[in-house]
Protein backbone atom coordinates (compact mmCIF):
# COMPACT_ATOMS: atom_id res chain seq x y z
CA UNK A 1 0.00 0.00 0.00
CA UNK A 2 2.85 2.18 0.98
CA UNK A 3 5.07 1.38 -2.19
CA UNK A 4 1.96 2.13 -4.63
CA UNK A 5 1.31 5.45 -2.91
CA UNK A 6 5.31 6.04 -3.23
CA UNK A 7 5.27 5.15 -6.96
CA UNK A 8 1.74 7.30 -7.38
CA UNK A 9 3.56 10.19 -5.85
CA UNK A 10 6.39 10.09 -8.26
CA UNK A 11 3.92 9.67 -11.47
CA UNK A 12 2.31 12.64 -10.51
CA UNK A 13 5.80 15.02 -9.83
CA UNK A 14 7.18 13.68 -12.97
CA UNK A 15 4.12 14.60 -15.04
CA UNK A 16 3.87 18.58 -12.73
CA UNK A 17 7.71 18.26 -13.91
CA UNK A 18 7.17 17.63 -17.56
CA UNK A 19 4.36 20.23 -17.51
CA UNK A 20 6.19 22.84 -15.82
CA UNK A 21 9.22 22.19 -18.19
CA UNK A 22 7.02 22.11 -21.31
CA UNK A 23 5.80 25.36 -20.12
CA UNK A 24 9.12 26.86 -19.13
CA UNK A 25 10.44 25.67 -22.32
CA UNK A 26 7.32 26.87 -24.96
CA UNK A 27 7.82 30.27 -22.79
CA UNK A 28 11.46 30.76 -23.55
CA UNK A 29 11.05 29.62 -27.27
CA UNK A 30 7.95 31.91 -28.33
CA UNK A 31 8.27 34.57 -31.04
CA UNK A 32 8.50 37.94 -29.70
CA UNK A 33 8.04 40.88 -32.53
CA UNK A 34 8.83 44.52 -31.46
CA UNK A 35 7.69 46.69 -34.30
CA UNK A 36 6.01 49.73 -35.10
CA UNK A 37 2.61 48.85 -37.03
CA UNK A 38 1.89 52.31 -38.36
CA UNK A 39 4.49 54.31 -39.64
CA UNK A 40 4.28 57.94 -40.98
CA UNK A 41 6.98 58.70 -43.80
CA UNK A 42 7.65 62.14 -45.60
CA UNK A 43 7.79 62.12 -49.71
CA UNK A 44 11.12 60.87 -50.51
CA UNK A 45 12.06 59.62 -47.65
CA UNK A 46 13.87 56.45 -47.92
CA UNK A 47 12.17 53.31 -46.14
CA UNK A 48 12.81 49.39 -46.21
CA UNK A 49 10.15 47.58 -45.68
CA UNK A 50 12.26 45.93 -42.56
CA UNK A 51 12.83 49.06 -40.76
CA UNK A 52 9.73 48.85 -39.02
CA UNK A 53 11.03 45.93 -37.30
CA UNK A 54 12.66 46.48 -34.00
CA UNK A 55 13.10 42.88 -32.59
CA UNK A 56 12.89 39.64 -33.53
CA UNK A 57 13.05 36.85 -30.70
CA UNK A 58 13.12 33.46 -31.68
CA UNK A 59 12.26 33.55 -34.94
CA UNK A 60 13.40 34.37 -38.50
CA UNK A 61 12.09 37.37 -40.94
CA UNK A 62 11.12 35.10 -43.98
CA UNK A 63 10.40 38.80 -46.04
CA UNK A 64 12.82 40.11 -48.17
CA UNK A 65 14.25 43.63 -47.62
CA UNK A 66 12.32 45.91 -50.35
CA UNK A 67 12.20 49.54 -50.35
CA UNK A 68 9.20 51.63 -50.12
CA UNK A 69 8.01 53.66 -52.73
CA UNK A 70 8.07 56.67 -50.89
CA UNK A 71 7.38 58.94 -54.17
CA UNK A 72 3.65 60.29 -54.14
CA UNK A 73 1.24 60.83 -51.27
CA UNK A 74 -0.27 57.76 -49.90
CA UNK A 75 -1.77 55.75 -47.13
CA UNK A 76 -1.14 52.06 -47.58
CA UNK A 77 0.21 48.93 -46.12
CA UNK A 78 2.28 46.13 -46.46
CA UNK A 79 2.92 42.44 -45.07
CA UNK A 80 6.15 41.04 -43.33
CA UNK A 81 6.54 36.96 -42.73
CA UNK A 82 8.44 35.80 -39.61
CA UNK A 83 8.87 32.00 -38.73
CA UNK A 84 8.68 30.85 -35.46
CA UNK A 85 11.12 28.41 -33.51
CA UNK A 86 8.56 25.84 -34.60
CA UNK A 87 9.03 26.59 -37.88
CA UNK A 88 5.03 28.15 -38.17
CA UNK A 89 4.54 31.33 -39.74
CA UNK A 90 3.11 34.33 -38.74
CA UNK A 91 1.87 37.30 -40.72
CA UNK A 92 2.58 40.80 -39.54
CA UNK A 93 0.42 43.97 -41.31
CA UNK A 94 2.16 46.93 -41.52
CA UNK A 95 -0.17 50.06 -42.24
CA UNK A 96 2.12 53.22 -43.56
CA UNK A 97 1.35 56.64 -44.84
CA UNK A 98 3.50 59.14 -46.95
CA UNK A 99 2.69 62.73 -46.40
CA UNK A 100 3.56 65.99 -47.69
CA UNK A 101 4.70 68.44 -45.74
CA UNK A 102 7.29 70.25 -47.76
CA UNK A 103 6.05 73.36 -49.77
CA UNK A 104 7.32 74.13 -53.12
CA UNK A 105 10.25 76.39 -53.40
CA UNK A 106 9.90 80.19 -55.75
CA UNK A 107 12.81 81.20 -57.63
CA UNK A 108 12.01 84.94 -57.48
CA UNK A 109 14.01 88.42 -57.96
CA UNK A 110 13.26 90.27 -54.57
CA UNK A 111 13.42 93.55 -55.85
CA UNK A 112 11.89 94.86 -59.25
CA UNK A 113 12.24 98.39 -60.50
CA UNK A 114 10.10 99.66 -63.38
CA UNK A 115 9.00 102.72 -64.76
CA UNK A 116 6.06 104.34 -64.52
CA UNK A 117 3.88 103.61 -66.97
CA UNK A 118 5.55 100.66 -68.01
CA UNK A 119 3.73 97.58 -68.79
CA UNK A 120 6.27 94.32 -67.41
CA UNK A 121 4.74 91.09 -66.51
CA UNK A 122 6.00 90.47 -62.30
CA UNK A 123 5.91 87.18 -62.82
CA UNK A 124 8.80 87.09 -65.84
CA UNK A 125 11.66 84.99 -64.35
CA UNK A 126 9.31 83.39 -61.51
CA UNK A 127 9.14 79.67 -61.17
CA UNK A 128 8.17 77.27 -58.24
CA UNK A 129 9.54 74.01 -57.36
CA UNK A 130 8.11 71.36 -55.61
CA UNK A 131 8.60 67.86 -54.20
CA UNK A 132 5.63 66.38 -55.18
CA UNK A 133 3.87 68.18 -58.24
CA UNK A 134 5.41 69.12 -61.51
CA UNK A 135 3.28 72.47 -62.26
CA UNK A 136 2.96 74.87 -59.40
CA UNK A 137 1.41 78.17 -59.35
CA UNK A 138 2.48 81.37 -58.68
CA UNK A 139 0.20 84.12 -58.03
CA UNK A 140 1.33 87.78 -56.60
CA UNK A 141 -0.64 89.15 -53.46
CA UNK A 142 -0.94 92.37 -52.75
CA UNK A 143 -1.72 96.01 -54.61
CA UNK A 144 0.43 98.05 -56.87
CA UNK A 145 0.13 100.62 -59.51
CA UNK A 146 2.43 100.61 -62.17
CA UNK A 147 1.30 104.49 -62.63
CA UNK A 148 2.07 105.83 -59.61
CA UNK A 149 5.08 105.97 -58.73
CA UNK A 150 6.37 104.07 -55.35
CA UNK A 151 7.26 101.33 -53.70
CA UNK A 152 5.28 98.00 -53.47
CA UNK A 153 5.51 95.40 -50.85
CA UNK A 154 4.74 92.74 -52.09
CA UNK A 155 3.88 89.08 -52.12
CA UNK A 156 5.00 85.60 -54.31
CA UNK A 157 2.36 82.73 -53.22
CA UNK A 158 2.69 79.05 -54.14
CA UNK A 159 0.76 76.39 -52.97
CA UNK A 160 1.04 72.66 -53.80
CA UNK A 161 -1.61 70.22 -54.36
CA UNK A 162 -1.20 69.09 -50.51
CA UNK A 163 -1.88 72.82 -49.38
CA UNK A 164 1.73 73.63 -48.68
CA UNK A 165 2.07 76.99 -48.91
CA UNK A 166 4.92 79.10 -49.94
CA UNK A 167 5.12 82.85 -49.78
CA UNK A 168 8.73 85.35 -50.69
CA UNK A 169 8.21 88.74 -49.93
CA UNK A 170 9.16 91.19 -52.76
CA UNK A 171 9.57 95.32 -53.39
CA UNK A 172 8.15 96.63 -56.45
CA UNK A 173 9.62 100.19 -57.10
CA UNK A 174 7.74 102.35 -59.55
CA UNK A 175 10.06 105.10 -60.43
CA UNK A 176 9.20 108.06 -62.04
CA UNK A 177 8.85 108.43 -65.47
CA UNK A 178 12.62 109.61 -66.87
CA UNK A 179 11.81 111.48 -70.06
CA UNK A 180 14.68 110.89 -72.66
CA UNK A 181 15.94 114.80 -73.38
CA UNK A 182 17.88 115.85 -76.45
CA UNK A 183 21.30 115.04 -75.46
CA UNK A 184 22.25 118.73 -76.11
CA UNK A 185 26.26 119.34 -74.99
CA UNK A 186 26.25 119.13 -71.44
CA UNK A 187 22.94 116.87 -70.82
CA UNK A 188 23.17 114.18 -68.57
CA UNK A 189 20.45 111.12 -68.25
CA UNK A 190 19.97 111.13 -64.46
CA UNK A 191 21.14 107.89 -62.41
CA UNK A 192 18.79 105.15 -62.33
CA UNK A 193 17.87 101.64 -62.18
CA UNK A 194 15.55 99.53 -64.29
CA UNK A 195 14.07 96.23 -65.47
CA UNK A 196 13.16 96.30 -69.47
CA UNK A 197 10.23 94.57 -70.71
CA UNK A 198 12.36 91.01 -71.08
CA UNK A 199 13.95 91.41 -67.38
CA UNK A 200 17.36 92.39 -67.99
CA UNK A 201 18.69 94.85 -65.13
CA UNK A 202 19.41 98.28 -66.67
CA UNK A 203 21.24 101.14 -65.41
CA UNK A 204 22.09 104.56 -65.79
CA UNK A 205 25.11 105.45 -64.11
CA UNK A 206 27.32 108.65 -65.48
CA UNK A 207 24.58 109.17 -68.34
CA UNK A 208 25.74 106.22 -69.41
CA UNK A 209 22.69 103.43 -69.99
CA UNK A 210 24.65 99.60 -69.78
CA UNK A 211 21.91 96.59 -69.43
CA UNK A 212 23.82 93.77 -67.92
CA UNK A 213 27.22 95.40 -68.09
CA UNK A 214 27.02 96.12 -71.92
CA UNK A 215 27.28 99.54 -72.52
CA UNK A 216 24.05 100.84 -74.83
CA UNK A 217 23.72 103.76 -77.35
CA UNK A 218 20.62 104.06 -79.99
CA UNK A 219 18.23 105.85 -80.82
CA UNK A 220 16.67 105.65 -76.98
CA UNK A 221 19.66 105.76 -75.18
CA UNK A 222 21.68 108.45 -75.76
CA UNK A 223 25.49 108.80 -74.22
CA UNK A 224 26.34 112.22 -72.99
CA UNK A 225 28.42 114.82 -74.82
CA UNK A 226 31.24 114.45 -72.17
CA UNK A 227 32.23 110.75 -72.80
CA UNK A 228 35.05 110.64 -74.58
CA UNK A 229 37.58 107.85 -74.51
CA UNK A 230 39.03 109.29 -77.40
CA UNK A 231 39.61 106.53 -79.44
CA UNK A 232 38.55 102.72 -79.78
CA UNK A 233 39.39 100.87 -76.33
CA UNK A 234 42.21 99.24 -76.38
CA UNK A 235 41.00 95.60 -75.80
CA UNK A 236 38.53 96.44 -78.74
CA UNK A 237 41.89 97.03 -80.81
CA UNK A 238 42.99 94.06 -80.04
CA UNK A 239 40.38 91.57 -80.74
CA UNK A 240 40.11 93.51 -84.42
CA UNK A 241 43.44 92.95 -84.74
CA UNK A 242 43.54 89.40 -83.66
CA UNK A 243 40.20 88.96 -86.54
CA UNK A 244 41.85 91.15 -89.12
CA UNK A 245 45.13 88.27 -88.93
CA UNK A 246 42.85 85.86 -88.74
CA UNK A 247 40.65 86.57 -92.12
CA UNK A 248 44.71 87.68 -93.43
CA UNK A 249 45.42 83.88 -93.04
CA UNK A 250 42.56 82.99 -95.08
CA UNK A 251 43.23 85.16 -98.15
CA UNK A 252 40.38 87.43 -96.74
CA UNK A 253 41.60 91.12 -96.16
CA UNK A 254 39.85 94.09 -94.97
CA UNK A 255 40.74 97.35 -92.84
CA UNK A 256 39.33 100.09 -90.28
CA UNK A 257 37.05 102.39 -92.55
CA UNK A 258 35.65 104.09 -89.52
CA UNK A 259 36.48 103.72 -85.92
CA UNK A 260 36.02 106.36 -82.87
CA UNK A 261 34.01 109.33 -83.27
CA UNK A 262 33.33 111.98 -80.45
CA UNK A 263 30.38 113.72 -79.99
CA UNK A 264 31.22 116.89 -81.84
CA UNK A 265 32.12 114.71 -85.26
CA UNK A 266 29.08 113.26 -84.74
CA UNK A 267 27.69 116.44 -84.80
CA UNK A 268 29.08 117.64 -87.53
CA UNK A 269 28.27 114.86 -89.70
CA UNK A 270 24.56 113.83 -89.18
CA UNK A 271 24.67 118.22 -89.96
CA UNK A 272 25.75 117.37 -93.19
CA UNK A 273 23.65 114.72 -94.10
CA UNK A 274 20.56 116.20 -93.13
CA UNK A 275 21.38 119.31 -94.99
CA UNK A 276 21.95 117.49 -98.24
CA UNK A 277 19.26 114.81 -97.58
CA UNK A 278 16.90 116.27 -94.89
CA UNK A 279 16.36 115.16 -91.42
CA UNK A 280 14.08 112.17 -91.57
CA UNK A 281 16.08 110.52 -94.76
CA UNK A 282 19.28 111.17 -92.57
CA UNK A 283 17.91 109.36 -89.54
CA UNK A 284 17.39 106.15 -91.36
CA UNK A 285 21.58 105.69 -91.77
CA UNK A 286 23.41 108.77 -89.61
CA UNK A 287 22.76 109.13 -86.10
CA UNK A 288 22.40 112.02 -83.82
CA UNK A 289 24.64 113.68 -81.82
CA UNK A 290 25.22 111.66 -78.91
CA UNK A 291 23.34 108.58 -80.33
CA UNK A 292 26.36 106.97 -82.30
CA UNK A 293 27.62 103.93 -81.43
CA UNK A 294 30.87 105.42 -83.00
CA UNK A 295 31.20 107.00 -79.30
CA UNK A 296 30.84 104.27 -77.25
CA UNK A 297 34.62 103.08 -78.44
CA UNK A 298 33.39 99.53 -78.94
CA UNK A 299 31.90 99.51 -82.65
CA UNK A 300 33.64 99.85 -85.84
CA UNK A 301 33.06 100.77 -89.61
CA UNK A 302 35.05 97.51 -91.15
CA UNK A 303 35.82 96.73 -94.68
CA UNK A 304 33.59 99.39 -97.16
CA UNK A 305 30.75 101.63 -96.46
CA UNK A 306 28.79 99.61 -98.86
CA UNK A 307 25.41 97.97 -98.99
CA UNK A 308 26.72 95.84 -101.36
CA UNK A 309 29.74 94.60 -98.91
CA UNK A 310 27.62 92.15 -97.67
CA UNK A 311 28.47 89.97 -100.69
CA UNK A 312 32.00 90.51 -101.08
CA UNK A 313 34.67 88.11 -99.79
CA UNK A 314 35.56 90.55 -96.91
CA UNK A 315 31.69 91.38 -95.79
CA UNK A 316 30.92 87.76 -95.93
CA UNK A 317 33.96 86.76 -94.02
CA UNK A 318 33.23 89.11 -91.57
CA UNK A 319 29.13 87.68 -90.91
CA UNK A 320 30.48 84.35 -90.31
CA UNK A 321 33.79 84.94 -88.30
CA UNK A 322 33.36 87.98 -86.49
CA UNK A 323 30.98 87.09 -83.75
CA UNK A 324 34.27 84.61 -82.29
CA UNK A 325 36.20 87.64 -82.21
CA UNK A 326 33.49 89.26 -80.10
CA UNK A 327 32.30 91.49 -82.54
CA UNK A 328 28.67 91.50 -83.98
CA UNK A 329 26.55 92.63 -87.46
CA UNK A 330 24.89 95.62 -85.33
CA UNK A 331 22.40 96.46 -87.98
CA UNK A 332 21.81 93.16 -89.84
CA UNK A 333 19.53 92.54 -92.75
CA UNK A 334 15.77 93.07 -91.86
CA UNK A 335 16.17 93.99 -88.37
CA UNK A 336 15.58 98.02 -89.01
CA UNK A 337 12.29 97.76 -86.96
CA UNK A 338 14.31 96.39 -84.41
CA UNK A 339 17.68 98.45 -84.24
CA UNK A 340 16.25 101.45 -85.80
CA UNK A 341 18.93 101.58 -88.89
CA UNK A 342 19.16 100.06 -92.00
CA UNK A 343 21.30 97.21 -93.05
CA UNK A 344 24.44 98.22 -92.40
CA UNK A 345 27.01 95.35 -93.46
CA UNK A 346 30.35 96.95 -92.53
CA UNK A 347 29.53 97.82 -88.84
CA UNK A 348 30.19 96.24 -86.10
CA UNK A 349 30.05 96.06 -82.52
CA UNK A 350 32.10 94.81 -79.55
CA UNK A 351 30.19 93.05 -77.10
CA UNK A 352 32.97 90.13 -75.98
CA UNK A 353 33.04 86.55 -76.35
CA UNK A 354 30.23 85.15 -74.20
CA UNK A 355 27.28 87.94 -76.01
CA UNK A 356 28.50 87.93 -79.56
CA UNK A 357 27.91 83.97 -80.21
CA UNK A 358 24.40 84.42 -78.19
CA UNK A 359 23.14 87.05 -80.52
CA UNK A 360 25.20 85.47 -83.70
CA UNK A 361 22.64 82.71 -83.62
CA UNK A 362 24.20 80.09 -85.78
CA UNK A 363 23.82 83.12 -88.62
CA UNK A 364 20.11 84.49 -87.60
CA UNK A 365 21.34 87.50 -85.81
CA UNK A 366 19.45 88.38 -82.82
CA UNK A 367 19.55 92.35 -82.36
CA UNK A 368 20.95 93.83 -78.73
CA UNK A 369 17.66 94.93 -78.62
CA UNK A 370 15.41 92.26 -79.00
CA UNK A 371 17.79 90.27 -76.89
CA UNK A 372 17.91 92.97 -73.86
CA UNK A 373 14.34 93.79 -74.13
CA UNK A 374 14.79 97.53 -75.39
CA UNK A 375 13.64 100.01 -77.98
CA UNK A 376 15.77 102.53 -80.41
CA UNK A 377 13.60 104.96 -81.19
CA UNK A 378 13.72 108.67 -80.57
CA UNK A 379 11.62 110.25 -78.48
CA UNK A 380 12.32 113.98 -79.89
ZN1 LIG B 1 29.14 102.58 -88.23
Amino acid sequence: MKKKMIILLIVGILIIGCGVFGFVFYNSKKLKIEYKNHITLNVNDEFYNTDAIKKIQNGTLLTKKVKIDTSKVTDSMYHLKVKNYFNKTKKIEIKYEVVDKEPPVITFNPTITIEEGTEYDLLTGVSATDNCDELVIVVIEGTYDINTPGTYELEYMARDSHANEAREKFTLEVTKKVVVEQPREGYKAPDRDFTTSNGHHGTVRDGITYIDGIMIANKTYPLPSSYNPGDIIGYVWEAFTEMKNAAAAEGIYFDLASGFRSYNYQKNLYNRYVAQDGKAEADTYSARPGHSEHQTGLAMDVGKVDRNYGNEPGGIWLAANAYKYGFILRYPYGKTGETGYIYEPWHFRYVGKELAPKLYNGGDWITLETYFGITSEYTY
